[in-house]
C-alpha cells in the first residue's frame, strides 16, 4: 500500500513516502533483523530505505493528484481555486473529501484536478479547520492561502494578526490561534499574493 507517514527513528520526525509494510526486510549494512512494526519502505536498494513510522501519522495515497501533479493523501488540506471563488477541502479517506466551508462531502474522483492544490495536511496544521470554521461562524472573509508553510515556496511570510490583542506576527507557517493570549489570528501575506486571474485583471485595468 502506498502511503506517507512521519518517521519515528530519526532525530526529528520527517515525512517519508513509499510502501507501508509491517514485516521489514533485514538491514543490508549489518544483516540485522528488524522487529514486526510499522514501516515505510522508500524503495531503491532492498531494505536500505526503510523507516520506522508513527502509525497515527499514516496517510494512505488516494491515487489522485492536484494541479501540480502532486499526489493527494489522506488528511491533506487542499485549496480549491477558480477565477470566481476559493474554498478548502480536507481529505477524509482514500475516497472522500470534505468542503470545510460548507460541510459538503464530495468524492475525490469528482474534484477538478485543475482547480485543486495540496497546501498542507492536518497532521502539520491540526488547527486549520478550526481557524477556517471561525471565519465562517463569525462571517469573516475566508483568507486566501496558497501555502500553509511558505519556507520552501516563493510566497512571502504570513502576516498573522490577533483579533483579541491586536498583536501582528510574521510567520513561515499558518496558525489559527495566538499562543500568548489564545485569540484567533487572521491570516494574510506580508505582501499581496494574487489569485488566478487577478493579475490579468489588474494588468488591463
Ligand atoms: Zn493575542
Amino acid at each position: 500500500m502506498k502511503a506517507r507517514a512521519k518517521s519515528s527513528n530519526t532525530p526529528c520526525p520527517i515525512w517519508v513516502q513509499g510502501d507501508y509494510i509491517t514485516e521489514p526486510p533485514i538491514r543490508p549494512v549489518d544483516g540485522a533483523k528488524r522487529p514486526v512494526g510499522h514501516y515505510i519502505d522508500k524503495g531503491g536498494y532492498p531494505g536500505a530505505n526503510v523507516y520506522e513510522i508513527s502509525i497515527e501519522t499514516l496517510c494512505r495515497d488516494t491515487g489522485a493528484v492536484d494541479r501540480r501533479k502532486c499526489g493527494i493523501f489522506e488528511s491533506d488540506i487542499l485549496l480549491y481555486e477558480t477565477e470566481q471563488e476559493i474554498g478548502y477541502f480536507i481529505i477524509q479517506d482514500t475516497e472522500t473529501a470534505v468542503d470545510i466551508i460548507n460541510g459538503e462531502i464530495l468524492g475525490i474522483a469528482d474534484l477538478q484536478t485543475e482547480d485543486i492544490k495540496v497546501i498542507g495536511n492536518m497532521i502539520d496544521f491540526p488547527d486549520f479547520v478550526e481557524g477556517m470554521r471561525y471565519c465562517v461562524d463569525t462571517e469573516r472573509e475566508i483568507p486566501y492561502l496558497p501555502a500553509l508553510d511558505v519556507q520552501i515556496t516563493p510566497y512571502p511570510y504570513l502576516k498573522l494578526t490577533c483579533l483579541k490583542c491586536n498583536h501582528t506576527l510574521l510567520s513561515c507557517a499558518y496558525m489559527a490561534r495566538h499562543k500568548d493570549c489564545g485569540g484567533y489570528l487572521t491570516a494574510d501575506f506580508a505582501t499581496k499574493v494574487y489569485r488566478k486571474g487577478e493579475q490579468k485583471e489588474k494588468a488591463f485595468a
